[in-house]
């Protein structure tokens, strides 16, 4: 006798992580700080000081439970936002307001929309709740594909990915309007701002404010601490809605679903504006470098709004090939095979790092 799992795992692949520096070092032998790793969007400066302090101020009360109503990281996001608490839920991540949403919504009877390469999560939480997969024939957000498959399909949820992971390329703000305006009040809709940042910082016609879009009572905003604000390994994220939405994904949360030391350091993250600009400076100045690489190379990129850029090869080329070889050489990047896509997702680095990647891919 075996267990039998729920069916609808049979057609779950898991997600696949950026690879940890720590394998590289275990496969290949390779010294940890000759390990670069520009594979999972990651701040390449780290976290700032003024959080790194509150974590090691943090560590005497880890025995305690952190504040289960998140009431001051809410009020910081709040001010931040120009929204109310009652308008925030906090997640491990935004990943967990993801799987609170899909759980909250989605049944056997449901489907979910989202473009044709766009960030895994949305399929896998779908997939746990037995809902199907639509998805555009374009990995761009385009409104019309959009609209045409909502109607034919009306599905529950549908995901903007703005800019997208992971092909880097955003929506401007008029666009996502478009679909919202379009979209039946049953529908929810996501608008999945992990990178809102760097958009915001490269053109603003491709940035949206979640108090420009939570009033439309079938919209979420997420966003996350992980990114521009340096703390992917704090898992922290938000999700911001009207407070009927809100309320009902609260049904769905665990307690204290971010430890003390995240908590904190969030509360920290979320004042430090100049911590964020600084990473964003840094990141404005150095995807430059890797635009003017590609086009040295004579292969593609997608122009970016995030911290990372995917470099698009044609048939002379191959991404596996590509991604394996700078992984025995300590350089860890994404590659996008498993998205059906003949290219590579890398993120911006700091100058010596991108030094690192340009001198390996010349060597491949
Ligand atoms: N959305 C997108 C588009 C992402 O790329 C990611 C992280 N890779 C997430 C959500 C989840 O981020 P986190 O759980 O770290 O907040």
């Amino acid at each position: 006798m075996s267990i039998k799992f729920n069916s609808v795992l049979e057609n779950i692949k898991s997600y696949e992580a950026g690879k940890p520096i720590e394998l590289v070092v275990r496969e290949f032998g390779i010294a940890p700080e000759r390990v670069v790793k520009l594979a999972s969007n990651e701040n390449p400066i780290g976290t700032s000081p003024a959080v790194a302090q509150t974590i090691r101020d943090s560590a005497t009360k880890a025995h305690l439970y952190p504040d289960d109503s998140f009431f001051q990281l809410k009020e910081a996001l709040a001010k931040k936002f120009e929204v109310e608490s009652n308008n925030i839920i906090i997640g491990a991540g935004s990943d967990q307001v993801l799987e609170f949403i899909s759980r909250a919504v989605l049944d056997e009877n449901s489907s979910v929309l989202m473009s044709a390469v766009t960030f895994a999560m949305y399929e896998i939480y779908a997939k746990q709740m037995g809902a199907t997969i639509l998805r555009t024939p374009s990995y761009q957000h385009k409104v019309d594909e959009f609209i045409s498959e909502y109607q034919k399909y009306k599905p529950k949820i549908i995901y903007l990915c703005t800019p997208n992971n992971p092909t880097g390329d955003g929506m401007r703000r008029d666009d996502v309007f478009k679909i919202i305006e379009a979209v039946g009040s049953d529908t929810l809709i996501v608008v999945d701002g992990a990178y809102m940042e760097y958009a915001k910082a490269k053109d603003i016609e491709y940035s949206l404010e979640p108090k420009d879009i939570m009033n439309y009572p079938n919209v979420i905003y997420l966003g996350t601490f992980s990114k521009a604000y340096g703390l992917g390994g704090m898992r922290v994220g938000y999700g911001i809605a009207n407070p009927a939405l809100i309320e009902q994904l609260y049904k769905m949360r665990p307690p204290f679903n971010i430890s003390s030391l995240s908590l904190a350091s969030a509360i920290v993250a979320c004042g430090d504006d100049e911590f964020v600009a600084e990473s964003i400076a840094l990141h404005t100045e150095q995807i430059k470098r890797y635009e003017e690489f590609a086009t040295s190379q004579g292969f593609e990129y997608i122009d970016s709004y995030t911290n990372f850029i995917t470099y698009i090869f044609d048939d002379s080329m191959d991404s596996s090939y590509i991604s394996d070889e700078l992984l025995k050489r300590g350089v860890i990047i994404r590659n996008l095979a498993s998205y059906g896509m003949n290219a590579i997702r890398i993120t911006v680095g700091t100058p010596k790092q991108n030094d690192i990647f340009f001198d390996n891919f010349l060597l491949v």
